[in-house]
């Protein structure tokens, strides 16, 4: 293991060690404070947030619009269930239909969750259309990433999300992501839907060819099929646009949010659909506990607010536009290639430059959290509150962990 940052953080460290599942390899800081785009450690060294918890925390760390709705509602009332009707769950539901354009909203509380909820409707609504119980297959793509449940890592191409979790639901078939013709070839007269991430994340913030997504648009229309865009990471400001698939144009009948929709507070995820879509679900047959309940309402509620009012969308067009230029900029040998929408950029280093979590490891002497996801990829996607002079500081340094 590389060696903890500062002494004060091993006690830290050694409990997880100790009492924590192994199921994550975090880098060695141990994290206290946050706000806005910097975080501090337990020594109260400071770093600037380069992973955004994934794309959660788009509005930043601790946003106090965000903080001050938490603790009003939580010193009101936190968990009904849906056996009884809430307040602050109606106003939800129709901000967020009526943000994105569509007539319902099932809130979840995990990304995989809401991804659950997308599947199962597509299915419902399959069937309904005269697809043989049991039979839907559903189109999704190579190196996608979902979430973890069974289902989830089922249809998943990552050996290490899958390995020893079978046996596996059916009715998935992966075809290459990026490649319209090869979903059109696995159309079978049981296929009720095309699952896509319109920029795959996980993968190493992935950008698919020009016409992809019109082209599973026009797929899906051809067959009577659901687009479901999954949108938990790329969508609510992370690309450049509320939701990044209608970025190109495209409406899906399906989105699928989270992360970014508490901005970081608290889980919070929706599957988002038209009433031909969402009337397959009647009472009893899908929920959870925590689903929609008033303290997630209330904070996704400010979340909302927050994206809209700072304008968040074109805050991160315009200062990605910045960082992607002042990465190319560096003209580091050791990269190969910079793929960037948005406040998101994937640098896809060389294969003799060392793999990615090295320079994380740098990054993070010179005050940069970062994560590396598939050995040679650095994920970069700071809030969507940085500062221009913030996100030049961050090239900087960035190309100082690069040299
Ligand atoms: N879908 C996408 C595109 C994601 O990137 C993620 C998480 O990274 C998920 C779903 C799963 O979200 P969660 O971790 O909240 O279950």
């Amino acid at each position: 293991m590389v060696q903890s940052k500062t002494s004060d953080a091993a006690g830290f460290l050694a409990l997880e060690a100790d009492f924590a599942a192994h199921n994550y390899h975090p880098l060695p800081v141990v994290l206290t404070r946050g706000k806005g785009v910097w975080v501090w450690d337990v020594n109260d060294d400071r770093y600037l947030d380069c992973l955004s918890a994934y794309s959660a925390v788009n509005q930043g760390h601790c946003h106090p619009r965000i903080v001050a709705a938490a603790i009003e509602q939580a010193q009101r009332l936190a968990l009904t269930s849906r056996a009884f009707h809430n307040d602050r769950f109606g106003p939800l539901c129709a901000k967020l239909a009526r943000l994105l354009g569509y007539e319902k909203v099932l809130l979840m509380n995990s990304g995989a969750e809401a991804v659950e909820t997308a599947i199962k409707a597509a299915r419902r609504y399959g069937y309904r259309r005269g697809v043989p119980e049991d039979r839907a297959e559903i189109i999704v793509f190579a190196n996608n990433f979902h979430g973890r449940t069974t289902t989830i890592v089922g249809f998943s191409t990552d050996p290490d999300a899958r390995r020893g979790y079978g046996p596996f639901a059916p009715g998935f078939v992966v075809v290459p992501f990026g490649d319209a013709a090869a979903a059109a070839a696995a159309v079978t007269p049981n296929t009720v839907a095309v699952l896509v991430e319109p920029i795959q994340g996980e993968a190493g913030v992935i950008l698919p060819p020009p016409g992809f997504l019109r082209e599973l648009r026009a797929l899906c229309d051809r067959h009577g099929l659901l687009l479901l865009c999954d949108e938990v990471q790329s969508g609510l400001g992370r690309a450049g646009a509320m939701l990044a698939h209608q970025d190109e144009g495209v409406r899906a009948d399906g989105v699928i949010l989270g992360k970014a929709l508490s901005g970081g507070m608290y889980p919070v995820s929706a599957f988002v659909a038209d009433d031909r879509v969402m009337d397959v679900f009647e009472p009893g047959s899908h929920g959870s506990t925590y689903g929609g309940n008033p303290l997630a309402c209330a904070i996704a509620d400010a979340a909302l607010d927050v994206l809209i009012d700072e304008d968040l969308c074109r805050r991160s067009r315009e200062l990605g536009e910045r960082l992607a230029a002042g990465l190319r900029d560096l003209r580091s040998s050791k990269v190969k290639e910079i793929r960037a929408r948005g406040l998101w950029v994937g640098l896809q280093l060389h294969d003799d430059a060392g793999p990615a979590r090295q320079v994380c490891e740098r990054l993070l002497g010179e005050g940069v959290l970062c994560k590396d996801t598939h050995g040679h990829t650095l994920r970069i996607a700071p809030p969507l509150v940085i500062q221009p002079d913030e996100v030049d500081w961050a090239v900087e340094r960035i190309g100082r962990a690069l040299r």
